[in-house]
């Protein structure tokens, strides 16, 4: 819908342009009233809509290709964390203006990450506004298979993927709460703006995990989600978590509320039976993805509880990142 008075944008040619592209997968793709697509035979579809808005979720000023990237990396990290392996994704974008070498950068940035993980553009929507965009994935999972935050065990294993703590101690630098050295600060840099969300992985658990979560408010908050609704209690060990090496040379000041609070670094949280811990080995070695065990989950409150070396509980600093940049 448009409003007399606003230009109209050539909204045809953009699409064209930039977001249409021969489908494999989908019945039919952009260009129509709607997109189809074939359900396959056994599986679920596990759906999932995240929005991304400027000076909330990214600074105005983000480099095109890697928000391209990142809008669609978080959407997939949802998809990894089900265990549900990528299909198609709808793009609906809110543009100030058309602006051909952002448009080319973005569509650049989104179609490299789509190509690497399967994933098919398959419609959309654009609309003049301030900037943001909000993108729908659709992922197939065996019926009854998906990782859900409600199948936690008493007695399983926690476990994370990669490393934690790099993206929330990016953005500590860029918000000017410290200076990393220039060799840390890419790497840290990388893990905010470039997250490689853990499809791969979220796939191959399926066959050995009782309940996994995507790492986007920091672990505690998200492992938080799977106590309260495994309705259990969580017990992390705090030497056990495997910090990301941009968090070695800062102090604990920075160190312990990036790792155990910090948002967007898309890793997996998952709990797993004591008896697939080989299992898991292997799907770490084929995946290439570390995985750490770092805890337990036992009958009690719904509460994560961080221990130290000693083993007494620990003040976990803030609960949660606060979505806000500013
Ligand atoms: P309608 O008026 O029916 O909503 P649009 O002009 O918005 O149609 O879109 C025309 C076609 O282009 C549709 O197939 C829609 O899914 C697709 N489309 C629009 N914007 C995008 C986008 N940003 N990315 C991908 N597909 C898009
Ligand atoms: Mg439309």
């Amino acid at each position: 819908m448009k409003y007399p008075g606003q230009p109209m944008t050539p909204e045809f040619d953009l699409i064209a342009k930039y977001f249409t592209r021969p489908v494999t997968r989908a019945v039919l793709g952009v260009g129509d009233d709607c997109a189809l697509i074939r359900v396959v035979d056994g599986c679920e579809l596990a759906i999932s809509t995240d929005t991304l808005v400027s000076g909330t979720h990214f600074f105005p000023d983000a480099d095109a290709f890697k928000l391209g990237h990142k809008a669609l990396a978080v959407n997939l990290s949802d998809l990894a964390a089900m265990g549900a392996a990528p299909r198609y994704v709808t793009l609906a974008l809110t543009l100030p203006a058309v602006d051909d070498a952002w448009l080319a950068a973005f569509s650049r940035g989104f179609f490299k990450l789509a190509d690497e993980t399967g994933i098919e553009l398959i419609g959309g929507d654009t609309t003049r506004g301030p900037l943001s965009m909000t993108l729908t994935v659709f992922g197939e999972v065996p019926a009854g298979k998906a990782l859900r935050r409600d199948g936690a065990r008493a007695g399983d294993d926690i476990w994370v993927s990669g490393s934690l703590g790099g993206a929330a101690l990016a953005l500590k630098h860029l918000q000017g709460a410290l200076t990393l050295e220039p060799v840390f600060l890419e790497r840290a840099l990388e893990r905010l703006n470039l997250p490689v969300p853990r499809n791969a992985l979220g796939g191959a658990l399926v066959a050995v995990a009782h309940s996994a979560i995507d790492i986007s408010d920091g672990l505690v908050a998200d492992l938080g989600h799977i106590c309260e609704r495994s309705r259990l209690a969580a017990v992390v060990e705090w030497p056990s978590v495997p910090l990301s090496p941009a968090l070695l040379p800062v102090g604990p000041v920075f160190r312990l509320p990036c790792a155990l609070a910090g948002g967007d670094d898309y890793e997996l949280c998952f709990t797993a039976s004591e008896n697939e811990r080989m299992a898991i080995d292997v799907i770490a070695a084929t995946t290439g993805v570390a995985l750490t065990r770092i805890g337990k989950m036992q009958a009690g409150d719904s509460q994560v509880t961080v221990r130290d070396k000693d083993g007494v509980p620990m003040n976990i600093p803030v609960a949660g990142f606060d979505q806000f940049l500013a």
